[in-house]
């Protein structure tokens, strides 16, 4: 294991030397610690022994550590205005590690990020200026999530060598001395030629994100060569105050689409796009490139939307299966789980867990008139997914009946919780899992003629 982790850190430490500059220590550790966490000092990192030989942890939790030491140990931060070092860090570390992986998992971390902010609960969101360390899931939402949107809008913003400059000027000119978001601007800005101070203002000052939607798409010429569309931000979720983006729409037309880019400052925006055919539907913001509040299309279900309900109902449809069952919602859920009788969905409101054998499951599903086992799963002794229908959140289990004790179910329970980001797994006889999404889309607005 310490082999990998030498080979790993190495690699780290070259990486993030060519694109920042030289790595500022002559040694670098990797201490393994009894507290689960990750947590970066100069020239060591603590990271937990109970999950160093999980292959995430040194994939992206090391290089995290890794690049702290530039971002945090190397430059100090002023925490005066905000931490700039967490996103930076989850930025240059976290998410490149998935832009390595390629556009799709790159776009679900963008995704997952405006999911988390989606599900913040109202009133909690503080501004990234006054977010100074993790200490809860709200300021994670912020000072990570919010922060590496907002530098991967920068880097839109300036072009990619632009923003690497930036990076570079504002190593040479801090390495080895405290600077906050102030001091980052003005590096980026030298780089980019381009006042930043609006763009800075608005992320880190404001709460709140633009709510976007397509007031009107139509097709002002018979050749159909153009489309003219308005774009609204809506006014209760941004306290009237318009935010400045640089909105991505993509037109279908016929069998292809076309990508555009449209700058909004203002609560409307008309706009009017060349076309090379006619267009059928537009979309904005397809592939999740700006800090936004998602639609209700664009959070299907997953875990965690059943993990953090504060009370989940309970059905067992085989008898035998009742503590089981119970035991896995208590390892999964962080509420109340109350056990009912299957039948009519007498509190159809609060979120249900049910479990049952594979034939079990499908008569079930199919007297509540919901969609039944999806496709998309791999076959497995054991199936969970979130009911991927609109109705009542389901987390169904689907277990073959030679598996089913408490214990195996309770196991279940816990390693799920720690999988909230995703909306099905199978696990097979020997053990291994394979999990995944249900296909997240922005709604497509049609265009009339
Ligand atoms: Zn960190």
């Amino acid at each position: 294991l310490s082999d990998e982790y030498l080979d790993a850190v190495q690699r780290f430490i070259e990486r993030y030397s060519t694109e920042i500059g030289p790595y500022p220590y002559s040694i670098f550790s990797v201490v393994s610690s009894p507290i689960p966490t990750g947590f970066g000092m100069p020239t060591l990192t603590y990271l937990g022994e109970a999950v160093l030989h999980y292959p995430f942890i040194r994939d992206i939790s090391l290089g995290h550590e890794v690049l702290h030491s530039w971002w945090g140990n190397g430059v100090r931060v002023d925490t005066s205005r905000g931490n700039w070092a967490e996103g930076l860090t989850t930025f240059m570390a976290d998410y490149a590690y998935r832009e390595d992986q390629g556009e799709q998992a790159a776009m679900r971390m963008r995704h997952g990020w405006l999911r988390d902010y989606a599900a913040l609960a109202p009133g909690s969101e503080r501004p990234l200026s006054a977010f100074h360390a993790r200490h809860h899931t709200a300021s994670a939402v912020i000072g990570y999530g919010k922060a590496a949107m907002m530098y991967y809008q920068l880097r839109s913003r300036l072009g990619k060598d632009a923003f690497m400059q930036g990076i570079r000027i504002f190593w040479a000119e801090h390495r080895g001395g405290t600077a906050g978001f102030d001091e980052l601007r003005a590096a980026f800005e030298k780089a980019g030629r381009k006042d930043l101070t609006g763009f800075f203002e608005q992320w880190l000052d404001r709460t709140g994100a633009p709510e976007l939607r397509i007031a009107s798409a139509r097709i002002p010429n018979a050749a159909g060569t153009e489309l003219e569309l308005e774009l609204v931000q809506d006014a209760r979720s941004n306290g009237a105050q318009p935010f400045s983006v640089s909105v991505p729409l993509r037109v279908r037309t016929g069998g292809s689409g076309l990508d555009v880019r449209i700058e909004m400052s203002a609560l409307r925006k008309k706009a009017t796009i060349a076309t090379d055919a006619r267009a059928s539907s537009v979309q904005i913001d397809p592939a999740f490139e700006i800090w936004r509040k998602l639609l209700p299309g664009e959070m299907p279900p997953i875990f965690r939307d059943v993990i953090a309900a504060e009370v989940v109902e309970v059905v067992a449809l085989e008898p035998k299966m009742q503590a089981g069952v119970a035991a896995f919602a208590k390892a999964f859920s962080e509420g109340k789980a109350v056990a009912v009788e299957s039948g009519p969905e007498a509190r159809a409101l609060r979120p249900l867990i049910v479990a049952g054998s594979k034939s079990a499951i499908d008569r079930y599903l199919e007297s509540l008139g919901r969609a039944t086992r999806p496709e998309q799963i791999e076959k497995g002794s054991a199936e969970v997914w979130m009911a991927p229908d609109p109705g009542r959140q389901m987390v169904v289990i689907a277990i073959d009946p030679a598996v089913t004790n408490a214990e195996y179910l309770e196991r279940l329970g816990r390693r799920l919780r720690h999988l909230g980001s995703y909306s099905w797994i199978s696990i097979t006889e020997q053990g291994t899992s394979r999990r995944g999404h249900w296909p997240t889309e922005t709604p497509r607005v049609p265009i009339t003629e």
